[in-house]
């Protein structure tokens, strides 16, 4: 029987459509990189996907007692903490406005602003305007910004021109390093400070999704935690080729300081990125993504943690390499602290470009539940949840 020649041409485009479709989902994934995981394995579900409600523990609900000023009285030692700059006075209210609306318009946090120089009137009265709450305007200290006396200035413009090579982001510019020592070991040390334990560390343009109803800070003192995150990710691992070196003289020199139950395995995995490993020379490179931070201070002021700040400021590598506070501060807390007391608030939902955390729950609006990123496709190896759950689990 013939078959008329338009039918046949429509088949024949059924046909071809109908293989480029099973060739897109079998295609082997291309990555800049190479051959790495780009999403999570089927093995690897996404917690994310999983309804998503409270921690366990104690909690605490708002009430008459955290109305601002002195009326409340339920209030912990804890501020939320922000190192802006005046130009970022934009950004700065719309993460205020996301962070009062979704959580601290029932709680009455105080807010502490850093910055190096002083915040113009505009910023303060912009800012004041946002929230009910007392908000606090601190210029840093010389001596806790400035590059250091140790560090000499040809050996780190050479330093950098290497790591601009290498394609370190921000490598050749000074305040970024400065600004990464400060998040390191410095904030807690500002006298604003000096009455406070906890702190919740925002940045200018970071975005906030889901109400959350109990009192953060005190469901950290309540459920004896010293650190919250939300996201974990690798690192680049020219940016920090001598930390880990550095970390394992420091532990040989004092190896009372590690803690029985720590993350070790979660600082040194090497299977699921053996190039990140060996380039960061024993360091996984997994880190809490510290532009978002919950946690209580006594850890930065112990003498474990300023010892350790100390052999790494002394070793120069805050600025003749750009390590960052969010490894710094990760390396420390897997290796001095009880692993148990590291929290992933899942229920926070959270957005700095390009990475979210994003809940299933019926209290976040804005973001897709589940989605990692919005940027390219490759950055969704960058994930590093999936070790600290196998390592640690989702506590
Ligand atoms: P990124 O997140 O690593 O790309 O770095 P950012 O540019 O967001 O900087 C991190 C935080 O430090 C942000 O809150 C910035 O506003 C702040 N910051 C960075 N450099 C400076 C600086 O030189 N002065 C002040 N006051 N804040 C800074
Ligand atoms: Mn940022």
């Amino acid at each position: 029987m013939a078959i008329a020649r338009p039918v046949r041409a429509l088949g024949l485009a059924a046909v071809v459509m109908w293989c480029f479709f099973i060739w897109q989902l079998f295609q082997p994934t291309a990555s800049p990189m190479g051959a790495v995981k780009t999403k999570l394995s089927s093995t690897e579900s996404d917690p994310n996907l999983d309804p998503t409600g409270e921690p366990e523990g104690i909690l605490t609900y708002a009430s008459g007692e955290y109305a601002p000023g002195p009326a409340g009285t339920a209030r912990i030692n804890a501020t939320l903490l922000a190192l802006v700059r005046n130009e970022e006075l934009d950004g700065m209210l719309q993460a205020m406005r996301d962070l009062e609306r979704t959580w601290n318009k029932k709680f009455n946090y105080p807010w502490t602003f850093f910055n190096d120089v002083p915040f113009s009137d505009e910023f303060k009265k912009k800012t004041q305007a946002e929230t009910k709450a007392e908000c606090r305007y601190e210029v840093i200290p010389k001596e806790h910004w400035e590059v250091p006396s140790w560090i000499n200035d040809d050996l780190f413009r050479e330093s950098t021109q290497i790591l601009k090579e290498k394609n370190v982001q921000y490598a050749d510019k000074v305040s970024y390093h400065q600004m990464c020592r400060w998040n390191s070991g410095m904030f807690y040390k500002h006298p604003a400070l000096a009455n406070m334990q906890y702190y919740w560390r925002v940045e200018p343009k970071v975005h906030f999704f889901c109400d959350v109803d109990y009192d953060v800070f005190r469901y950290m003192q309540d459920n004896n935690k010293t650190y919250g995150f939300t996201i974990n990710l690798y690192d680049s691992p020219e940016s920090i080729p001598t930390l880990w070196p550095e970390t394992h003289k420091f532990i040989t020199e004092h190896p009372e300081y590690v803690h029985e139950n720590n993350a070790m395995n979660w600082l040194t995995d090497k299977t699921r990125r053996p190039g990140h490993y060996e380039k960061a020379n024993g360091y996984s490179t997994c880190h809490f993504w510290s532009n978002f931070e919950i946690a209580d201070m006594s850890f930065w002021r112990s003498k474990a943690y300023e010892d350790y700040f100390n052999h790494l400021d002394r070793a120069g590598g805050f600025f003749y390499e750009r390590w960052g506070d969010a490894p710094v501060h990760s390396i420390a807390l897997g290796l001095f602290e009880d692993k148990n007391r590291i929290h992933w608030f899942r229920d926070i939902g959270y957005q700095h470009i390009p990475f979210f955390n994003c809940p299933n729950s019926p209290k976040c609006k804005g973001c897709v539940t589940g989605r990692f990123t919005d940027g390219e496709a490759w950055l969704n190896k960058e994930d590093c949840r999936p070790n600290w759950f196998k390592y640690v689990g989702m506590g």
